[in-house]
């Protein structure tokens, strides 16, 4: 089976290095917002331009945490994709806020600027954009839209670390950057870790007096906060792997380039477009087929694992069923929830499964 991705390829790369740094961390002995915290968060800021780098729990944590640091509670409207994981209005839910959602445009299934537009009231206070599969969103229009309605921007780069727009890193254009290092993303560790970028000094300490119990100083504490923090451990790890992102990311856009170039002809697959000004990182490489489900199984039964992200769009989950949706709210994320499919895609694929995956696609969709 050639699987979707494979996350053992990787440390058997660097097992040396990770390994050595694993141990000097637990010989360090700091092991709560240590040295390898401190360092990574340097590192990453300055990486994606940004001023400021504060390392949390989880990217849903990064997200929560970034909506409270800009004041968004109960009474408040946040834009954001329907066409997303669920940890993206989960954020938003967990303030007290509400998740409004716009439509995604149909070739680039990212937020629709012109949507956006469209939905914002006297309540709204946030647009939420996610840049979806590595697939920075168009920034310009958004950030235009919240400067003339004085809204905030909540970045979820949890799938797009390293994408850039118009050469400006994802992370960098809104108020709160927010990045997962999961282990499936494309920079991930052994566990969970996430991590906000901002630039205003303001936000980011609040966001790293929210991160530890809501205090700036050890047992005085001047908010409700969260105990969500990077784990030194897990620092150390993203330390070795952080020089390599970009190479990976490359490996990505050259298989990325390989499957855009077997398809691109074929009237059977949709591509997710890759627009002018747009640099992005192919967290996933997704299709849109008709019979997809039929696709997935044909393709499953000839050794390629697939995966759909994500079979049911945000407005339709149970979960939120009190926002008062309905089918038909959101077309175009509909159809692009019944249609997609994500195929092996990750840094260490090879050439031959490459081009077995290309030759299985095209036998699955007659
Ligand atoms: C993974 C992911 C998150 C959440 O990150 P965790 O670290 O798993 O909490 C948020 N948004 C999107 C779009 C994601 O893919």
């Amino acid at each position: 089976m050639i699987p979707l991705l494979d996350l053992t390829v990787q440390y058997r790369d660097l097992k040396p290095e990770i390994d050595a740094a694993m141990q000097s961390a637990a010989a360090e002995g700091r092991y709560i917002l240590g040295p390898n915290v401190k360092a990574f968060e340097g590192e990453v800021a300055a990486k994606y331009e940004c001023a400021h780098g504060i390392g949390v729990g989880n990217g849903t944590d990064a997200l929560h945490l970034a909506l409270r640091a800009l004041n968004i509670g109960p009474g408040d409207e946040v834009i954001t994709s329907p066409f997303t994981f669920i940890a993206t209005t989960e954020a938003i839910s967990i303030v007290g806020a509400r998740p409004v959602f716009a439509d995604i445009a149909p070739d680039t299934l990212n937020l629709d600027p012109r949507d956006v537009a469209a939905r914002i009231t006297p309540q709204t206070k946030a647009i939420l954009p996610v840049h979806i599969y590595g697939h920075p969103c168009e920034m310009e229009p958004i950030m235009e839209l919240a400067a003339q309605h004085d809204l905030r921007i909540i970045e979820d780069c949890a799938q797009a670390i390293g994408a850039r727009w118009h050469g400006k890193a994802v992370g960098s254009w809104g108020d709160v950057g927010c990045f997962s290092f999961f282990p499936s993303k494309n920079l991930g560790c052994f566990g969970d870790g996430g991590m906000c970028l901002a630039n205003d000094q303001a936000i980011s300490e609040r966001l790293e007096m929210l991160r530890r119990h809501g205090g700036r100083v050890k047992y005085y504490h001047e908010e409700i906060g969260l105990n969500s923090r990077l784990d030194e451990l897990q620092a150390a790890i993203l330390r070795v792997k952080l020089p390599h992102l970009d190479d990976w990311t490359n490996a990505r856009r050259a298989i990325a380039a390989r499957y855009r170039a077997a398809f691109e002809d074929n009237s059977a697959i949709r591509l997710v477009a890759q627009r002018e000004g747009a640099d992005a990182v192919y967290h996933q490489f997704t299709i849109l087929v008709d019979d997809r489900d039929g696709v997935q199984t044909r393709l499953k039964d000839a050794g390629v694992q697939t995966m759909v992200y994500y079979p049911v769009p945000l407005h339709l989950q149970t979960v939120h069923a009190d926002l008062g949706y309905q089918r038909g709210d959101f077309p175009v994320a509909e159809e692009a929830a019944a249609r997609c499919l994500s195929l092996p895609m990750y840094p260490e694929l090879t050439l031959e499964d490459q081009n077995r995956v290309i030759e299985c696609v095209r036998a699955a969709l007659v």
